[in-house]
């Protein structure tokens, strides 16, 4: 339990439904404990906005809330993962027993640890969330229309860019992405709980309080990354 965790990688994956708070919640802790940030996600979307294969092949299965196939993700997300080290978050990924398998089969590769970090909320809760999420189109920050509200509004506090509402979180959408998650994803909690590596916490805490149980169990037991 001393120094190996700087000198080997460690990656966080951030599990949960969608609008949970995975993404505010890595990307803040990212930043402050220098981690890099790693959201299939986001990858997927800047896919789809440049237009490339992966994008053009990726696109109605996101449009529809449905997951993109396993293949396509896995590549994506484990080549960005290729030219890092230190410590990663993991945003969106894995998804699916197949993706999880993956990943760890590529981290045994590379001799680096698993930490999982499972949010939980009720579907309503969720809904409400969503539908009012507005996120910065320049650096993906994550926003809010009555909870989060960035101090001017349509702008981005950190980077000034404007701020936009995504496609898939109108609420037909919404709700076909929480069955998917409830369908294909939350089974994965199991084999994560039985390998020991996950702590589970409520996301209908305020943000600071989901903040302080992740950052205590991220510093208190291991240490931040170099
Ligand atoms: P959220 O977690 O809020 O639903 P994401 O930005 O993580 O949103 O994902 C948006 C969409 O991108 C998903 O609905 C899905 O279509 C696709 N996607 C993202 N990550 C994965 C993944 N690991 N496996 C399959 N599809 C994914
Ligand atoms: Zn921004």
């Amino acid at each position: 339990m001393k120094s190996d965790s700087a000198a080997s990688g460690v990656v966080v994956v951030f599990f949960g439904p969608p609008g949970v708070g995975k993404g505010t919640v890595a990307t803040r802790l990212a930043e402050e404990l220098k981690y890099h940030f790693i959201s299939s996600g986001d990858l997927l979307r800047a896919n789809v906005k440049e237009g490339t294969e992966l994008g053009r092949e990726a696109r109605s299965h996101m449009d529809s809330g449905g997951l993109v196939p396993d293949q396509l993700v896995t590549r994506m997300v484990l080549k960005s993962l290729d030219s890092l080290s230190g410590g990663i978050f993991l945003d969106g990924f894995p998804r699916t027993q197949v993706q999880a398998e993956e990943l760890e089969s590529y981290l045994r590769g590379r001799g680096w640890r698993l930490q999982v970090i499972d949010l939980t909320a009720d579907d309503r809760f969720l809904m409400k969330r969503l539908v009012e999420r507005i996120i910065c189109r320049s650096c993906g920050a994550i926003y809010h229309r009555t909870n989060l509200p960035p101090r001017v509004e349509g702008t981005c506090d950190h980077c000034g860019g404007a701020l936009y509402q995504r496609d898939d979180d109108r609420p037909d959408v919404v709700a076909r992405r929480l069955e998917v998650y409830h369908q294909q994803s939350a089974p994965l909690r199991e084999h994560y709980r039985r390998q020991g590596v996950m702590l589970t916490l409520s996301g209908e805490k305020p943000l600071e309080e989901t903040l302080a149980a992740v950052r205590a169990a991220l510093i208190g037991r291991n240490g931040a990354p170099e």
